[in-house]
């Protein structure tokens, strides 16, 4: 029989002393002070409960266990088991009851210790309601949701659904094969420098951000983008509230993109041609080293917006080559397939050289530019030696003005390209009595009179305007935009000048020139027939005397026979 209840310092601990009959409403034999007083009765009223006896304080005959656990269980070993208790005011506590089976003289009973253990259970269900009521709001997160402590394992408090998916455990794996050790779930060559970062990052309410590689249960590694918040707990714990999202995809995306850019690069460090290559993306710019070699590589204002990136720049272009180049850019970013171009760049040592160049123009999916890349092919010599050959086919060797061919090619163009209201005026000009001053003075003296004649046709008349030696000694001017009020001066002002050629120079005879003029588009539609009316006039001007100048008009008449034009 157990002793009374008053002799143990029970009460004091806050623990009861119970003593139940094995009987099958477990009835109370005895128990002390504080076993009543858990129940709400005060010490007056408890002599009065005892000696009632058979107080019935279970809320149910049979708790949760009890049959199973401490009636069959038939041994003097202590077990513990947990139910509920009616108090005086009809409301229920949960106790934990460490209980033994006990033989008295004339009956069983059981006897042990009782444990309000109310709010201890009211916590844990609280705590069981937070974590289903964050279960429920993460579990919709494209991303896993954790709660773990800040100690060395970062053990878990909490797992969503999410992060379980991601990684292929479920929390009790987790719990059992883990120790719910979120350490463990990390690489293990991220696990330092995660836990490093923990520790150095600000921890107070800032949102710290780390990326790190967790092993998921098939052995698969997984980029996990963790956005963690430190959060300190009443009792001081220090708690990381995670929430982490699978960048396996982007990372290896970008590892991909990382190698491509590598492997491209390698190659371009072996093109011989200078490159030039622009990551819109990035607003990178990267110069191959031959284009170092060649080229400054200061001349690039590439703005990630920009459109048309190699064309801000300075002096590096040929001046007059800098409209054709800004033409180019824009239809090369405009997405067009456009055919190699050809511009002059300066190189280091300052000169310009040509250069064909050859672009080619990545974009993305909705069409935005990611890349360009520039080749440069130095094409100076061949250009050099082409444009002289043109030069020499297209020129007059002695004065420099346009061949007879190019002449009258480049006036019918000029005619095809004018507008209706436009009037122009065909000059002919031949040097009077040119053979006496050949033979008199020599070919050489006759060579610089001619070239003479030139430099003064190049001064009178504007640079659009076209100049050719269409004779041995007979000139064309095509004047453009000339009214004919404008044209008489310049055919007066022409004769001037052809006649002062011979002054201050060792010319003993004199010098003077007749001219001939034909009007667009009265007196002619085309080259030939302005030639043909402007000649007749110059005839009509040599007939009157020489040194002078006609307008031609209807009537004219010329003497094939007695042409002045060489041609
Ligand atoms: P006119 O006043 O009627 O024009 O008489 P002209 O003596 O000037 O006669 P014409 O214009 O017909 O003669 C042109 C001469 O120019 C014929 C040719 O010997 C000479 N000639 C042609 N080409 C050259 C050249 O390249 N150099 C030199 N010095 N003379 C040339
Ligand atoms: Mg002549």
């Amino acid at each position: 029989m157990m002793e009374s209840a008053g002799d143990f310092p029970l009460g004091r601990l806050g623990l009861g002393l119970l003593q139940l009959r094995d009987d099958p409403e477990l009835t109370v034999l005895s128990a002390n002070g504080c076993f009543y007083s858990m129940l709400g009765y005060q010490e007056n009223e408890v002599p009065a409960l005892r000696a009632a006896g058979q107080v019935q304080v279970l809320r149910e005959a049979n708790p949760d266990d009890w049959e199973k656990r401490v009636r069959r269980s038939g041994s003097t070993e202590f077990t513990i088991v947990q139910f509920k208790l009616i108090r005086k005011d009809g409301h229920h506590i949960w106790v934990s009851y460490r209980v033994c089976r006990g033989e008295g003289n004339r009956e069983s009973f059981f006897w042990g210790i009782v444990e309000n253990i109310t709010l201890s259970r009211r916590f844990q269900r609280i705590q069981r309601e937070q974590k289903e009521e964050l279960e429920a709001l993460t579990a919709n997160i494209p991303g896993g949701v954790l709660c773990c402590r800040d100690d060395e394992s970062l053990t878990l408090n909490f797992v969503s659904g999410g992060f379980c998916r991601i990684i292929g455990y479920s929390r009790e794996e987790i719990s059992e094969r883990f120790r719910n050790h979120f350490l463990e779930l990390v690489h293990r060559s991220d696990r330092p420098e995660l836990l490093e970062h923990i520790r150095s990052d600000a921890p107070w309410d800032n949102v710290m951000e780390y990326t790190f590689r967790v092993v998921g249960k098939d052995g698969g590694v997984l980029w996990m983008l963790d956005k963690a918040r430190c959060i300190v707990g009443a009792d001081g714990t220090v708690w990381l509230y995670s929430v982490l999202i699978d960048v396996t995809a982007t990372k290896m995306a970008q590892d991909e993109l990382l190698a491509s850019e590598e492997r491209f690069r390698l190659i371009l460090e072996h093109v011989t041609d200078p490159v030039l290559y622009c990551n819109f993306a990035t607003g990178e710019i990267y110069y191959s080293p031959v284009f170092r070699q060649k080229f400054e590589e200061t001349f690039v204002c590439l703005k990630p917006d920009e459109t048309t990136p190699f064309l801000s720049a300075t002096d590096f272009v040929w001046e007059e080559d800098r409209a054709a180049l800004m033409d180019y850019g824009s239809r090369i970013m405009g997405g067009e397939d456009v055919k190699n171009a050809e511009f002059r760049f300066r190189t280091r040592s300052g000169a310009y050289i040509w250069c064909s160049i050859h672009s080619t123009l990545s974009c993305d999916s909705v069409g935005q530019p990611t890349r360009l890349i520039v080749i440069f092919t130095d094409i100076d010599r061949q250009k050099k030696e082409n444009l002289d050959l043109r030069r020499r086919a297209e020129h007059d060797l002695l004065t420099g003005l346009y061949n007879s061919v190019t002449t009258s090619t480049l006036i019918n163009e000029a005619i095809a390209h004018s507008t209706p209201d436009e009037r122009h005026a065909l000059f002919v000009i031949d040097i009077d009595n040119f053979k006496k001053i050949n033979d008199s003075l020599g070919h050489l003296s006759g060579d610089r009179l001619i070239v003479g004649t030139a430099e003064k046709l190049r001064a009178l008349f504007r640079d659009g305007d076209i100049l050719g030696r269409v004779g041995g000694d007979e000139f064309v001017v095509f004047m453009k935009k000339a009214d004919s009020s404008a044209v008489a001066k310049k055919a007066e002002i022409l004769n001037r000048s052809i006649a002062s050629i011979g002054n201050g120079s060792n010319l003993s005879v004199p010098v003077s020139g007749s001219v001939g003029v034909a009007l667009y588009p009265g007196d002619g539609a085309c080259y030939d027939e302005l030639f043909r009316n402007a000649d007749t006039a110059m005839y009509s001007a040599k007939k009157g005397g020489k040194n002078s100048f006609r307008v031609y008009c209807r009537g004219m008449t010329f003497p094939g026979s007695q042409s002045s034009s060489l041609r």
